[in-house]
């Protein structure tokens, strides 16, 4: 990880504004989903892709009753 040389303040709300430039360059638009992850004492934001419940992939992922399942994991289940 590499500092982006921008500082923004979090506001009453704790809401930040992600910089157009940066919005940009990853191609993240107003509505998508966007993930939280932590790492020590690192905040990462992630573009959202949806996981598998049993192996944490994001590889081949079906919705199944509100639920995501990659085919790796179905094919083990058939
Ligand atoms: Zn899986």
């Amino acid at each position: 990880m590499k500092p982006a040389g921008i500082v923004r303040r979090v506001d009453q709300l704790g809401r930040i504004v992600l910089p157009k430039s940066l919005r940009k360059r990853y191609k993240m638009n107003e509505g998508d989903p966007v993930e939280i992850l932590v790492q020590g004492d690192h905040i990462i934001l992630e573009r959202y892709y949806p996981r598998c419940v049993f192996c944490n992939s994001i590889e081949g992922v079906v919705e199944f009753k509100e639920r995501y399942i990659c085919s790796g994991c179905l094919g083990e289940i058939k």
